[in-house]
C-alpha cells in the first residue's frame, strides 16, 4: 500500500490531489488484481473438473478455452495496475517517492532550457 508523502512537504497543492486520486487508483485496482485472479483459479478448477484434471501440474489445462480466455482478460487488468503505479511514482507518490513533492522542483525550472 503507498504511503501518503509528499502532500505534507509543501502543503495541498494540486498535484497532491492528483497523488490522493491515483493512491486510491491503485488501492482500487490492486483490489480489482486480487479479485480477478480468485475468479480466474475458481475458472481454472472448472476447467479441470470438466477436463478431468486432478494433476496440479497437468498443463492441458491451459488449452482450455475458457480458462484462456480468463486469463486474457487478466492481461489488461495487470497494466493497469501497473500503469497507475507508475503515475502515481511520477506525481510523487508511492514507496520510494522519498517524501518530496515535486511541484517546487517544477515550478523552478518553469523557463530553464531542458538538460
Ligand atoms: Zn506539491
Amino acid at each position: 500500500m503507498a504511503r501518503r508523502a509528499g502532500a505534507a512537504a509543501c502543503g495541498a497543492c494540486g498535484l497532491g490531489r492528483a497523488r490522493g486520486h491515483l493512491e486510491r487508483a491503485v488501492a482500487q485496482l490492486e483490489a480489482a488484481r486480487l479479485a480477478w485472479g480468485l475468479w480466474a483459479d475458481d475458472i481454472r478448477q472448472l476447467a479441470e473438473q470438466h477436463l478431468g484434471i486432478s494433476d496440479l501440474l497437468d498443463e492441458r489445462v491451459l488449452d482450455d478455452p475458457g480458462y484462456g480466455r480468463a486469463l486474457d482478460i487478466g492481461g489488461p487488468v495487470g497494466k493497469a495496475v501497473t500503469a497507475a503505479v507508475a503515475a502515481l511514482r511520477a506525481a510523487g507518490g508511492g514507496e520510494d517517492c522519498g517524501g518530496v513533492c515535486p511541484c517546487t522542483a517544477v515550478k523552478a525550472q518553469i523557463g530553464s532550457p531542458h538538460p
